[in-house]
């Protein structure tokens, strides 16, 4: 007996923002594995078996994922947004490149979903017109010098930056420390949107600036965009150009 493993994103929150082929593959399944929070969002059906975890120990669960599958189930490991971005899809193949041999030879595919970043964005308009980049700032699995590294070259080539993680209860410091960095390199007057369960029926945008955001106003499902050079406000509304200025036809 094969059994299969779907990494699937189940986007920002809001149902209708879950792909199709996410949902059937969730149809599908024997067994769901995930955090316990994203597994609340599926609907189970009958008979399908659920195995809830922490939101840590993201390689535990990716190898729960793998055994479940290596014995013949139809597993499907649930992740929000897009499974890609900051979730379980690289965990499992980090967890395949360290684990069994036979692990390699499985059915598994990646369900993608739509990322916090793009829901968030689409809350205020068209904020990653531009070229954008995306930095977590979790450090529980990186150096915050490799993220203030980051951070700093990302302003330095003038990107829209979207902050994912920027809080926990645990992490209350890193955002204020982003700011700084980023102060240092940009003019206050740049840009900066909260973006509070986008893509959900709560969500919150708060649009201000480099020069007056307040960090402790973030937590865990907050996603951070800070403008480039060119992300402007007309009305309501927040975006960035495609093309730099003198440049438009
Ligand atoms: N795989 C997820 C990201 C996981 S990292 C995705 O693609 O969206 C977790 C971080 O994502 C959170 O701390 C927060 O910064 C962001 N996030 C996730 N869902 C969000 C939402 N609905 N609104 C705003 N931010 C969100």
């Amino acid at each position: 007996m094969t059994g299969s493993l779907v990494v699937v994103g189940t986007g920002p929150g809001k149902p209708e923002l879950m792909t199709p082929a996410a949902r059937m593959a969730l149809a599908k399944a024997t067994d769901l594995v995930g955090y316990g929070l994203y597994l609340d969002r599926v609907a189970v059906r009958h008979g399908q078996c659920r195995h809830a975890s922490g939101n840590r120990a993201e390689l535990e669960r990716a190898r729960l994922a793998l055994a479940l599958a290596a014995s013949g189930r139809d597993v499907v490991l649930v992740s929000g947004g897009d499974p890609g971005v900051f979730a379980m899809a690289a965990a499992v193949f980090e967890a395949v490149e360290t684990g069994e041999p036979a692990w390699r030879s499985l059915d598994i595919r990646v369900e993608p979903g739509v990322t916090a970043m793009l829901a968030a964005a689409a809350e205020v308009g068209a904020p990653l017109g531009g070229d954008f980049c995306a930095i977590s700032l979790s450090d529980n699995l990186k150096a915050w010098a490799t993220i203030e590294r980051r951070l700093q070259a990302a302003a330095e080539a003038d990107f829209v930056i979207a902050l994912y993680n920027p809080a926990s209860s645990a992490r209350r410091r890193q955002l204020a420390q982003a700011f700084d960095i980023l102060r240092a390199a940009k003019t206050g007057a740049t840009p900066v949107l909260f973006v509070r369960a986008a893509g959900t029926s709560e969500a919150k945008v708060t649009a201000t600036t480099l020069a007056n955001a307040d960090a402790s106003t973030a937590d865990m499902r907050t996603l951070i965009i800070v403008g480039a050079s060119t992300t402007r406000r007309i009305g309501r509304w927040i975006y960035t150009p495609r093309g730099e200025q003198g440049m438009s036809s």
